[in-house]
């Protein structure tokens, strides 16, 4: 009854965390993967004239042209972009899909640096593609050594996500820039998850869609304007590829929400991060105060911190602060390894020195 491809994809790390999570009455919830801040006001009013307007129809299939236009202009004022397409998709996760059912093949491999956000992975596999992992451990960077010796001449694609989720790391330049140098001498795509590109706490570096023609760039609004719900993002990049992904909307997702993509277009003119500077602030708690127990980097974006677990392995150690009512995700959830745990700091101040009290006492006192 069920098709084959099914058995590619596997649940059981996440459900395990989510029957985890269940056990506890009010857990100290260190784990959500979106922002603790609502839509903006005039956002909400502007979805709501919207469907009180009647713009409750289909829209093209590559979302309203006005929208377009205006998110094309601001993308090269502020990423430098050159002359691609750009199509309205429903999400990143719904660019994720088509930007991998336009461009993957069966048997092709897919370099995924490792710890990876969990979709590219089972999206490859779904499609019978390979995922060849890029260890990035301890630092989460990203190094030649390691790659070059991964790509073959089935390397069709590499995905790149910075500010990253689970680790927090900002990719630097030079990085970029060997992404660049090896996908043009090898002919790989890459494919540029930047949701997370306006919560930068540091220095912004370039976009990878301004130094490689050959990127497909996905980018949204689920957490810049704390709208995951209303499933709204777009994909830029080469324009037969938008093309073949335009063809696979018209089949799959038809349309991006009407109302989204309407009050986003009021309100791209503004478009900001005004939590940015919260959002520093709670990085700078969340690292200040783990680094004296805890092995861990910095994260110069997003909204996640990726410690080493100080004992056992990552599902010991995530089900040993459950059991002190702290809900985190262990590592393995995101990554081939089990050695880490992924903590998100979207919470407010109380609820993050709570969980800083529990593992730092966690840290020093192994059960
Ligand atoms: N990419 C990354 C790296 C993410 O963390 C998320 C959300 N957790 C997504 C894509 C999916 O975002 P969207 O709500 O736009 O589908």
């Amino acid at each position: 009854m069920i098709a084959r491809r099914m058995s590619q994809i596997d649940a059981s790390g996440i459900r395990k965390v989510f029957d985890l999570a269940a056990t506890v009455q009010d857990p100290i919830n260190l784990s959500i993967g979106q922002p603790d801040f609502d839509v903006p006001e005039s956002i909400k009013e502007a979805a709501i004239r919207s469907i009180r307007d009647g713009l409750n129809r289909y829209t093209v299939t590559q979302g309203i042209e006005e929208f377009r236009i205006k998110l094309k202009q601001r993308l090269t004022a502020q990423k430098g972009v050159g002359d691609g397409e750009i199509l309205i998709t429903s999400g990143v996760s719904g660019g994720l899909l088509l930007s991998l059912l336009a461009t993957v093949d069966e048997g092709d491999e897919v370099l995924i640096p490792d710890p990876y956000f969990v979709i590219y992975k089972h999206l490859t596999k779904m499609l019978g593609a390979v995922p060849i992992y890029v260890d990035t451990y301890p630092d989460f960077r990203l190094r030649e050594e390691v790659l070059r010796p991964l790509i073959s001449p089935r390397t069709k694609l590499m995905f790149v996500n910075s500010p990253s989720n689970p680790t927090g790391v900002v990719y630097s330049q030079e990085e970029l820039e060997m992404v660049a140098r090896l996908g043009k001498e090898q002919g790989f795509l890459v494919l540029s998850d930047e949701i997370y590109d306006e919560f930068i706490f540091d220095e912004v570096p370039p976009s990878m869609a301004s130094l490689y023609d050959k990127t497909i760039l996905l980018g949204g609004f689920s957490k810049t304007y704390g709208m995951p719900g209303w499933r709204l993002g777009y994909a830029y990049g080469p324009a037969e590829i938008i093309a073949e992904m335009t063809k696979l909307q018209q089949y799959t997702f038809v349309c991006a929400p009407s109302f989204a993509q309407y009050a986003v277009l009021d309100a791209l003119d503004s478009l900001g991060n005004e939590h940015i500077d919260a959002y520093r602030r709670k990085r700078d708690i969340i690292y200040e105060g783990l680094k004296e127990n805890f092995d861990v980097e910095k994260p110069g974006g997003a909204f996640y911190i990726f410690p080493k677990s100080p004992w056992g392995s990552d599902m010991e150690f995530v089900e040993t602060a459950l059991r002190k009512k702290l809900l985190i995700i262990p590592g393995s959830v995101f990554s081939e390894q089990d050695t880490h745990f992924r903590i998100s700091f979207a919470a407010g101040d109380e609820t993050l020195e709570q969980g800083l009290e529990i593992l730092n006492r966690l840290a020093k006192e192994r059960p």
